[in-house]
């Protein structure tokens, strides 16, 4: 049986102490969830939110990695860097960083890899654009995403990952997937991972859904057998609004 794991992805939002007063807020307010929650808040703000997410059910993810252990690449943070600061989740290949800063799947599957290696998790993200999708390629598109990010990559190894199905036309516009879209997807994706690994390895990994997940659509989507939480944008900003989907 999976557990639902919803995580909030904060994006360039909140200041440290907004980052801070979030954190306590949704710390209180999912106490008790049956769910594993995640709040990944920007580097800066790693620090200062793990001083008040440590020791309590919530967890701490970072937005992005480099897969290089130290050296000289300016602007980029390493695994033991964020371990360092108590993460413990890394979300990898946003449709944000594939489409706005180069990132590809050869990327993506170097940075899972590193971040295995360091004993952190990722939160490997793939999904469709609407031209994609209108063009019916969107199992293709999101089958490359999955082999691309998971070359090389044994079962043991596998099973620690969590993706999240994120169709890039619902990123951020209101516009949630159906229900059965979802679904459809996600089953796709499970079955793949039987044809990559095995039955027993496809049937530990978990598939969020993400795209405009909010406490109002979550329940149904939550409902279908393939969808294992949630990656939570815009509604993640607020603690009443990721509480909804937590508790839905
Ligand atoms: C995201 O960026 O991962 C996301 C799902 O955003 P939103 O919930 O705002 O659509």
């Amino acid at each position: 049986m999976r557990k639902n794991i919803i995580a909030g992805n904060w994006k360039m939002n909140k200041t440290v102490p907004e980052a801070v007063e979030l954190a306590k807020a949704v710390v209180a307010i999912t106490k008790g969830a049956d769910a594993d929650v995640v709040v990944c808040p920007t580097f800066v703000c790693l620090s200062a939110v793990n001083d008040v997410v440590k020791g309590t059910h919530v967890a701490l993810g970072a937005q992005d990695v480099h897969w290089e252990k130290s050296g000289a690449f300016t602007g980029k943070v390493s695994c033991d860097m964020l371990k360092s600061v108590g993460v413990k989740y890394v979300i990898l290949g946003h449709s944000e960083q594939r489409t706005y800063f180069g990132e590809t799947n050869d990327t993506v599957n170097k940075k899972v890899k590193a971040v295995l290696a360091a004993g952190l998790l990722p939160i490997i993200c793939v999904g469709e654009t609407l031209a994609e999708r209108e063009g019916n390629i969107t199992e293709k598109v999101v089958e490359d995403h999955v082999r691309g990010a998971y070359k090389d990559l044994s079962a043991a190894d596998a099973v620690k990952t969590v993706i999240a199905y994120e169709p890039v036309w619902a990123i951020g516009t209101g516009k949630v997937a159906s229900p059965e879209q979802a679904q459809d997807v996600h089953a796709f994706i499970r079955k793949l991972l039987v044809k990559m690994y095995d039955e027993p390895t496809s049937s530990v990994i978990r598939i969020q859904y993400g795209g405009s997940m909010k406490a109002d659509n979550a329940k149904e989507l939550l409902g279908k057998p393939d969808i294992d939480g949630g990656l939570i944008g815009g509604a993640a900003l607020k603690a009443e609004d990721f509480n909804g989907i937590v508790r839905a």
